[in-house]
């Protein structure tokens, strides 16, 4: 079957500011990539999970770990420069960890196909990393350091 993706312009790319766990950071880095083209992005009350919201002693709002650019950074041409090593919930979309399809940008031909998919990427990556983030934000957590610093500790506890 044609891949949906192909007869697109990348709208949830363009669309999506694109949150990350350390260990998407650290294999995009792991490629040579410098790991600037992330940051600390504020969560909003119902767009992120509250248990990768991290806590900063000198900026009270906290952040959720996110691609800088939006645009993303890493799309060219409409494609994804990074496409074999691209962050896990990219590589699902527009299907969810659990499987359900959510193609809410994807042109109506798009969301057709799509249709007629099954989520051909196995979830448990995804679930695994998340699970194993979110005990590493809760160490962040237990004792917030500066903003500049948190992501240093994030990657010094990330495994791949
Ligand atoms: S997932 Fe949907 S919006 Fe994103 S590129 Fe594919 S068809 Fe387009
Ligand atoms: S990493 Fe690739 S798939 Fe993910 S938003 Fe950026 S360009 Fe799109």
């Amino acid at each position: 079957m044609i891949n949906p993706c192909t007869i697109c312009q990348a709208t949830c790319c363009k669309t999506y500011r694109i949150s990350v766990t350390s260990f998407d950071v650290k294999r995009i880095s792991d490629r040579g990539i410098k790991s600037d083209f992330v940051e600390f992005h504020k969560p909003t009350m119902l767009a992120y999970d509250p248990d990768t919201i991290l806590d900063f002693e000198d900026d009270y709002r906290g952040g959720i770990l996110g691609f800088k650019s939006h645009p993303c950074y890493f799309l060219k041409d409409n494609r994804c420069t990074i496409h074999r090593f691209a962050p896990l919930s990219c590589k699902r979309y527009p299907f969810t960890i659990y499987n359900s399809l959510n193609p809410r940008f994807c042109p109506i031909p798009c969301q057709l196909l799509f249709r007629m998919k099954t989520a051909d990427i196995q979830s448990s990556p995804v679930i695994t990393e998340l699970a194993k983030y979110k005990i590493i934000v809760k160490e962040w957590n237990k004792n917030p350091g500066k903003k500049k610093d948190c992501l240093q500790f994030l990657l010094e506890r990330t495994i791949l």
